[in-house]
């Protein structure tokens, strides 16, 4: 299988999201993980430092290569000639979200097929909300992200706060 999109906030990128990667590399020729700029969740980190980390996170894995994009992921899609918009499913909760995001897409391109995949049952509840928030509070994040992100995040939260 030829190319594959994987879009996300990566704000910042965890072990949950590198989990879904790996998984992704296993079956497809090349992974291109995607920083959107213009995500609506307001990220903490900009799009480079986002992109930092991801390609950090992701560099032993030589099908991987991460990019930043501020358009719609289908115009994308059509700009690398991809088959596939990869997405992790931790939940029954993303379902409905995840859902709508790949029938809005294939509305808009009828060849943009969304692949789901799962993680290991230990990643199946964290997201980088719930990562800034322990780190805000002092809590250990270091079964969540790699060593580098978790100083990043200190830093980052020493200099907001
Ligand atoms: P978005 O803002 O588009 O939801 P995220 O950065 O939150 O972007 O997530 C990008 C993708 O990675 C999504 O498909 C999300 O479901 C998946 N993902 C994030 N964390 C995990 C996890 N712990 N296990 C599996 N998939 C995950």
């Amino acid at each position: 299988m030829p190319t594959a999109l994987y879009p996300g906030t990566f704000d910042p990128i965890t072990y949950g999201h590198i989990d879904i990667a790996v998984r992704a590399a296993k079956i497809f020729r090349k992974v291109i993980a995607v920083v959107a700029v213009n995500a609506s969740k307001n990220p903490i980190f900009t799009p480079e430092e986002r992109v930092e980390m991801a390609r950090e996170a992701l560099k032993d894995i030589p099908e991987i290569e991460v990019v930043s994009y501020s358009g719609l992921i289908v115009d994308y899609v059509r700009e690398r000639s991809a088959s596939a918009i990869v997405r992790g499913l931790r939940a029954v909760s993303d379902f409905d979200y995840e859902f709508q995001m790949a029938f809005t897409n294939r509305n808009m391109l009828a060849s943009a097929e969304t692949v789901f995949f799962m993680p290991s049952a230990e990643y199946t509840y964290l997201n980088s909300t719930l990562v800034r928030q322990l780190a805000e509070h002092g809590g250990d994040i270091s079964g969540f992200v790699p060593e580098f992100v978790k100083k990043k995040l200190l830093e980052k939260m020493k200099l907001c706060g």
